[in-house]
C-alpha cells in the first residue's frame, strides 16, 4: 500500500476524514504523540489498526472524540468522577476509564466491560474527528513495543506502507501518551501517569490510587487493571541502563564505562564531562522538557546503532512519574543506584 502524506490543510483533513469514514487507517498529531486512527464503531476498520502496529489482540484502544454529546453511545453511564475530570482536563491529555456502551465494537474494547475515552485538545485531531463525522479509535502510531511517534517522520519510519495515510500536524507538545485513569471503581485510579499528573486528579475528584504497575514490574502471570502494561514497550534497539544517583556519580559512572557502542542518555548540559557519545532527553530542572524529548531520543539511539545507554534517572513526581514510568519499561526495568 502506498501510504498517503497529508498537511495539515483544509483539504488534507477532509481527505483524512474522507479515509477514515471509508474505514481506513490514518496516522494523526495530537498533543501527547501521533495517532494511528480508525473509525471506532467500525469492528473491521479497528481489527486493521492492530494488524498495521503487530499490536497483542488484547490491548484495547482508546477511543477519541471532540464533542461531549459523543459520550452517549460510547459510554453505558457516566460516573460523577468523569463529569469532575472531563470538565476540568478536556479537552486534553486525559483518557477516561468507563463502562462501555453498546457502540463500541469488540475489537476497541477487547474483552472488557469498559472503553477509555479522551477529548483531545490538538485543533487539527479535533478538526480530524470532525470531518471523519465518528469518534475514532487511536493507539500511538508506532510499530508495538517501539517508542511512540512524536513527530510525522517517526511515524513514517515505523508504518510506510502500512496505512493509508499519515497527516503531519508538527511535533507534539507534550510528548509522551495521555494519562489513563479508571472512574469504574469506588476511587479513581491512575493506570498509566502522563502529563494530567495524580496532583490533579485528587484536585478534581478528591482522592486518587495509584496502580502498583505504574511504578513495577508485574509479576509473571498477574492480570493487568491496563492491558497494554505488560508488554514489553518504548524500547530502543540498544540495551538501557537507568542509573540513580547525583549528576557527579553519573558522569564517574559512564565514564568508567565508555565501551564501544556504549551511549549516555542524559540531560542538557552534561554532555561536556561525558567521554562517550550522548543523547540529551531535556533539562534537568523541567519535566515537561523531559516528556517532550525522551521518546525522540530513545529513536535516536536506535538510529545511532547505540548496544547500551545509560540513562539518567529523571524526578518521579508530578509529570515526571510519567517520564520515570516510560524511562524503566524503554530499560525493562533495570534502575541501578550509583
Ligand atoms: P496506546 O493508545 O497505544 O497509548 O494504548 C492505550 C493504553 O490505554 C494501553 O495501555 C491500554 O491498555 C490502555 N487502555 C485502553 N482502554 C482501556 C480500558 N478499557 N481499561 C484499561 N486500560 C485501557
Ligand atoms: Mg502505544
Amino acid at each position: 500500500m502506498k501510504t498517503q502524506q497529508l498537511t495539515s490543510s483544509p483539504e488534507d483533513i477532509r481527505a483524512a476524514g474522507e479515509i477514515l469514514r471509508s474505514g481506513g487507517l490514518v496516522a494523526i498529531p495530537t498533543e501527547t504523540v501521533y495517532g494511528l486512527a480508525a473509525n471506532a464503531l467500525d469492528g473491521k476498520a479497528v481489527s486493521a489498526i492492530f494488524a498495521a502496529k503487530g499490536r497483542p489482540q488484547d490491548n484495547p484502544l482508546i477511543v477519541h472524540i471532540s464533542r461531549l454529546e459523543q459520550l452517549e453511545d460510547i459510554v453505558s453511564e457516566i460516573p460523577e468522577d468523569a463529569l469532575s475530570l472531563a470538565a476540568q482536563y478536556w479537552p486534553g491529555p486525559l483518557t477516561i476509564v468507563m463502562p462501555k456502551g453498546k457502540a463500541i465494537p469488540n475489537e476497541v474494547s477487547c474483552g472488557l466491560e469498559t472503553v477509555g475515552v479522551r477529548m483531545p485538545s490538538h485543533p487539527v485531531a479535533r478538526a480530524i474527528i470532525d470531518a471523519a463525522g465518528v469518534p475514532l479509535a487511536a493507539p500511538s502510531a508506532n510499530l508495538s513495543g517501539s517508542p511512540s511517534p512524536t513527530t510525522a517522520a517517526h511515524v513514517t519510519d515505523d508504518m510506510d506502507g502500512r496505512i493509508h495515510a499519515v497527516l503531519d500536524g508538527g511535533e507534539c507538545a507534550v510528548g509522551l501518551e495521555s494519562t489513563v485513569v479508571s472512574v469504574c471503581g469506588d476511587v479513581p485510579q491512575l493506570l498509566r501517569p502522563g502529563a494530567v499528573t495524580p496532583e490533579m486528579i485528587e484536585a478534581a475528584c478528591g482522592s486518587v490510587s495509584i496502580n502498583h504497575a505504574v511504578l513495577s514490574e508485574l509479576a509473571e502471570g498477574e492480570q493487568a487493571a491496563s492491558p497494554g502494561m505488560k508488554y514489553k514497550h518504548y524500547a530502543p534497539t540498544a540495551r538501557v541502563i537507568i542509573l540513580r544517583g547525583s549528576r557527579e556519580a553519573y558522569i564517574d559512572y559512564c565514564n568508567a564505562h565508555a565501551e564501544d557502542g556504549a551511549y549516555a542518555l542524559c540531560f542538557e548540559g552534561d554532555g561536556a564531562e561525558l567521554k562517550m557519545p550522548y543523547i540529551e532527553y531535556g533539562r534537568e530542572d523541567d519535566l515537561l522538557s523531559q516528556a517532550h524529548g525522551l521518546f525522540a531520543a530513545l529513536r535516536q539511539l536506535s538510529d545511532a546503532g547505540a548496544k547500551v545507554a545509560y540513562a539518567r534517572c529523571c524526578t518521579p513526581e508530578g509529570v515526571g512519574l510519567a517520564v520515570y514510568n516510560r524511562l524503566i519499561r524503554s530499560a525493562g526495568f533495570d534502575v541501578r543506584d550509583i
